[in-house]
């Protein structure tokens, strides 16, 4: 059986203390090794989520635990060499000159010995593709570019949940196939739980697994297999199902396409 990387109990979080809840009652669990997708309409609560992890907010109501350590003021230091996260924004995320001072630097806040820097450094680069950079100055990267060197710089820590907030939101076309691809290689590895969150219901298609907001509450939990026979379902909820979902349904419902038979 999978080991429990992240547990929710019962999560109820509010900004302010008589402000309107914006998670009522959440409780999941994320496993060794998967990749999960959170995907809701802006405002359904993903980011909140998101920094309840890796201890940027804490919980008024119910429990959090990473990898069986509870979230709270005294384990925020050890909650956050488990958990890497990368934002929308890819020039927020620099802090270095070069691409490798910029992976080195999360290391050196961390305390990571020297020779294991510059082992974790090349091999996180490698396994996002870009190695060949690791002298550029950052300023010099495409968006999708800097958002592989901001998951390598996670990687360089060895976390065992990566997750991505919105990554390839602020992205060309382009951009986001790089990230997609570049997750679906690093998650290849099952070296660690990664978590994918997204408006986008596009980026669910990989995941194992999707969690569905909806106004701060679970909506439905499921494998994208079954989120996408709830088009309709999903579009009450603000969530724009893509055309070639729905092409996919009219060309069966024509007969011209069958279910599980992909089209050559
Ligand atoms: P999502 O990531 O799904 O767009 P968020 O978690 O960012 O949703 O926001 C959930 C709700 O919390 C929204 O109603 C949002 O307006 C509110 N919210 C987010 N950040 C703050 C904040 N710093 N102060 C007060 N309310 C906030």
């Amino acid at each position: 059986m999978r080991r429990k990387i992240i547990e929710f109990r019962e999560v109820s979080f509010r900004y302010e203390d008589e402000g309107p809840w914006v998670l009522k009652n959440c409780s999941f669990e994320i496993y060794e090794n998967e990749w999960v997708a959170i995907i809701g309409h802006n405002g359904s609560g993903k980011s909140t989520i998101a920094k309840l992890m890796n201890g940027l907010l804490f919980p008024q109501e119910g429990e959090i635990y990473i990898n069986g350590e509870q979230v709270n003021q005294e384990s925020i230091w050890d909650i956050r060499k488990e958990v890497g996260m990368v934002f929308q924004n890819p020039d927020n995320q620099f802090v270095g000159t070069t691409v490798q001072d910029d992976v080195a630097f999360g290391m050196e806040n961390r305390g990571f010995p020297r020779e294991v820097m510059v082992k974790q450094i090349e091999d996180s680069l490698q396994a996002v593709g870009m190695h060949a950079y690791r002298q550029t100055e950052p300023h010099r990267l495409s968006g999708g570019q800097k958002q592989r060197v901001a998951i390598a710089s996670v990687l360089a820590i060895a976390p065992k949940v990566l997750i991505l907030d919105e990554a390839t939101a602020m992205l060309d076309p382009k951009g986001r196939t790089e990230i997609m691809n570049t997750v679906s290689k690093v998650q290849e590895n099952k070296k660690l739980s990664l978590i994918t969150i997204t408006h986008d219901l596009r980026e669910v298609v990989q995941a194992e697994r999707v969690i569905v907001m909806n106004a701060g509450v679970i909506w439905d939990e499921a494998t994208p297999r079954e989120i996408f026979t709830k088009k309709d379902e999903l579009r009450k909820i603000g969530l724009d199902v893509p055309f070639v979902a729905i092409l996919a349904d009219e060309l069966v419902q024509a007969g011209i396409a069958i279910h599980d038979e992909p089209l050559n």
